[in-house]
């Protein structure tokens, strides 16, 4: 049976970046990786710019005191000076504004008292360059301002617009497919009947997808019977990246996935992880299509798409750390345990307090106690014996 990290590294080999593509910026490209290295093509600012309301002024003339000055224009933003600032003149200038030739520094209008065009200023402190952003401070032209893996982050979007782009090359949304399977699931709005019980899965995992920046597709609920099965097989393999089935992976009489993926061509790269909850979980490949069976316990589900599934989008996503994010916390309280393989337990970091609290859980069937979990932690197989104050791994769940 495979460590959790070797069946990691096995997902990730099989997880190279999707193909980049042109990406308008009219659609959400959002949390995608830039494929390409953006360059501006202007100088920004493209001229000496005003930061404040104030006077355009030489800032010599106010070294000696508060001085008198002549008030010879005005400049307001978007427009372009008239007037030059000559010695001993001041030109009003709005916030944006660019400076007039000759001045070096704006007096914010505070400093300033105007009496007709005459405008004393108090600012005696004024250094060349005072609320002033020079020219190209920013980015010139050619520079390389948004570099290749980069994330779309609204700040990137800003920078784009800023260098005239409206379409990016960038790695795309992987596409993922739900299956879940299972002849005791209901959909939600149904209410379960003798030996029914609700798809938790299938809602739940098309969440943990999204929230992965994957473009999540649901194809329903798989009876267990080898011919339907076979069919939401041969479906998700056309359209996905990665094809996620949730239950029938365990060794059970119907629990058929592994042989229906196998019948369509589906190599298997490993099957069982030493890991509590979702030790028969699946992965495998075909073509380009990645292929995972979730075991069907919603928190055996979760902690798999956790480990697993999140980890391979990310890397077909372009992102340079694929996760998932592993620290070391001090347990806020004593925590005994005894498990036959490395254990992932609910658990809430305080990030304020610094420490990390095990919450109360029934196992892998128990979603609710996931509910207020923001961690996993990881506790090794054999005996635990910790006090409150000694460190515990831990892994971040993103829910
Ligand atoms: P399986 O992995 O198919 O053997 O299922 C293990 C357990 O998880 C069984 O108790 C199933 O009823 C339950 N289960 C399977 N799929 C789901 C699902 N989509 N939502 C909620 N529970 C499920
Ligand atoms: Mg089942």
């Amino acid at each position: 049976m495979m460590e959790v990290s070797a069946a990691r590294e096995t997902v990730l080999r099989f997880a190279a970046p999707l193909p980049a593509q042109i990406t308008p910026l009219s659609s959400p490209a959002l949390g995608q990786v830039l494929a390409v290295d953006v360059a501006s093509d202007v100088d920004s600012p493209p001229f000496a710019k005003a930061l404040m309301d104030g006077y355009a002024v030489r800032a010599a003339d106010l070294a000696g005191g508060p001085v008198a000055l002549k008030l010879v224009g005005e400049v307001a933003a978007g427009a372009m000076p008239t007037v030059a600032v000559g010695p001993g003149d001041a030109v009003a200038v709005y916030t944006g504004a660019p400076l007039p030739d000759g001045a070096d520094a704006v007096v914010v209008k505070e400093r300033c008292e105007v009496t007709g065009r005459t405008v004393t200023a108090t600012d005696t402190a004024l250094t060349p360059g005072k609320n002033v952003l020079a020219r190209a401070a920013e980015m010139r032209a050619g520079d390389v301002v948004i570099p290749t893996g980069t994330v779309l982050t609204p700040t990137a979007y800003g920078l784009l617009a800023a260098v005239g782009k409206t379409a990016v090359l960038a790695i795309p949304r992987p596409r993922l497919v739900v299956v879940a399977t299972g002849d005791e699931l209901v959909e939600p709005a149904m209410k379960p009947r003798g030996g029914q019980i609700r798809n938790t899965n299938g809602p739940m995992l098309m969440a943990q997808a999204a929230s992965a920046g994957a473009l999540p597709r649901y194809l329903g609920v798989c009876p267990d019977d080898a011919e339907t099965m076979a069919s939401y097989v041969r479906e998700g393999l056309e359209i996905a990246d990665v094809l996620v089935f949730a239950g029938g992976v365990s060794a059970g009489k119907f629990d058929l996935v592994p042989e229906v993926l196998a019948a369509h061509g589906v190599t298997v790269h490993f099957h069982h992880v030493r890991m509590k909850p979702g030790k028969p979980l699946l992965f495998g490949a075909k073509g380009k299509t990645l292929v995972f069976g979730l075991p069907g316990n919603p928190v055996s589900a979760f902690v798999g798409f956790e480990l697993f599934v999140r980890p391979a989008l990310r890397a077909l996503g372009g992102h340079q750390h694929s996760g998932p994010r592993e620290r070391r916390y001090p347990l806020a309280e004593a925590l005994t345990a005894r498990h036959d393989r490395p254990t992932y337990h609910p658990a809430r970091i305080d990030f304020a307090a610094g420490v990390v609290r095990p919450l109360p859980w029934f196992g892998s069937a128990d979603l609710r106690a996931l509910l207020g979990a923001n961690a996993l932690i990881v506790l090794p197989a054999g005996e635990v014996n910790l006090n409150a104050g000694e460190m515990a791994n831990v892994v971040f769940a993103h829910g």
